[in-house]
């Protein structure tokens, strides 16, 4: 494409599968692999999985499937406006959630406590891509993997397009955090860090946009996409608010004890009865061992469906 950045990472330059497809006549390789997500399995289920707020019973609570929508669009409006490749920022961003436990970052990290080689979601998400998906992965390219590896604040990225997905998480759920929050009576808008409110903005809306603009003035026609440093100092200062007062508020993380012990009871049920999980998980055993196969199943469960599945196997049923 003529109109893209020098920067930019053509699909007609991708590193390609690891199986090939014959081209199609009308979708370039990063559209059919956002395509591939969206029509997969373990997308739809990002919709009963848990965001911040536990199995919220408001309607209007983030789940991890409107949490992937608002990084797409925050990600596709900087690559649109970098002119960086919109259809790869859009698959990594339909991607890089996709290996979410059920219950958030609490599931998490009771599966990375147990399993040995540990549990970080980004890497579960690249299994879910390669491997685990209908047992045997969506076949995606590597740019699309790549960026789904390395969504974190810790990664790096081989293309800015993941870079800019990267970014357009924090983005997105720092802002929808602090909305949610405000929605539960946990937060007001009055006890944000002044100074923060000051350079970023009053309002959700606000916020978003000054740090869209910001991250577009410091990265446009450059071989990188970044934040000027004082709106970093300021989003870090919040973001680091937010773990402090909403992350481990003791009301939001009053259930959380009890989503653990699920978590952990399950895992350790499948991993004594790991000959009973579907052919699809158990072909890996050989390959990457019993507890990583029990993870893999737990890790796929959605909220309700773990709730549900420890009640079947530990909750005795009444008599009718
Ligand atoms: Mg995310």
């Amino acid at each position: 494409m003529k109109t893209l950045s020098p920067f930019a990472q053509k699909s007609s330059q991708t590193r390609g599968r690891e199986r090939p497809l014959s081209p199609c006549p009308v979708r370039t390789e990063f559209v059919r692999d956002r395509d591939r997500i969206i029509h997969c399995k373990s997308f739809r289920r990002l919709k009963h999985k848990t965001q911040v707020f536990l199995s919220p019973v408001g309607d209007h609570y983030r789940t991890r499937l409107t949490h992937t929508l608002e990084v797409s669009q925050i990600a596709r409006t900087i690559s649109r406006a970098l002119r960086l490749n919109e259809d790869l920022t859009e698959a990594i961003a339909m991607g890089h959630d996709l290996g979410h436990t059920p219950f958030g970052h609490s599931g998490e990290k009771v599966l990375n406590d147990l399993v040995p080689g540990g549990f970080e979601h980004n890497v579960q998400s690249l299994r879910i891509v390669e491997k685990l998906e209908n047992g045997v992965g969506l076949n995606l390219t590597y740019e699309v993997r790549d960026g789904i590896l390395n969504h974190k604040k810790s990664g790096h990225p081989c293309t800015l397009e993941g870079a800019v997905v990267s970014l357009a998480d924090r983005i997105a759920y720092v802002n929808h955090d602090i909305d949610d929050a405000i929605r539960a009576g946990l937060l007001t808008n009055e006890i944000l860090p002044k100074s923060c409110i000051e350079k970023i903005g009053r309002t959700h809306g606000e916020r978003i946009n000054a740090l869209i603009m910001d991250i577009l003035s410091v990265s446009f026609g450059r071989n990188y996409v970044r934040m000027s440093e004082e709106m970093m100092t300021e989003f870090d200062k919040l973001r680091d608010y937010l773990f402090e007062n909403l992350y481990h508020d003791p009301r939001a993380k009053a259930e959380e004890g009890k989503a653990e012990g699920v978590v952990e009871t399950l895992y350790k049920h499948y991993l004594k009865n790991i000959d009973g999980l579907p052919e699809d998980f158990k072909k890996y055993i050989d390959e990457d061992g019993r507890e990583r196969v029990a993870a893999d199943y737990i890790a796929c469960m959605t909220d309700r469906y773990a709730v549900r599945d420890y009640e079947r196997l530990f909750v005795p049923k009444d008599w009718n």
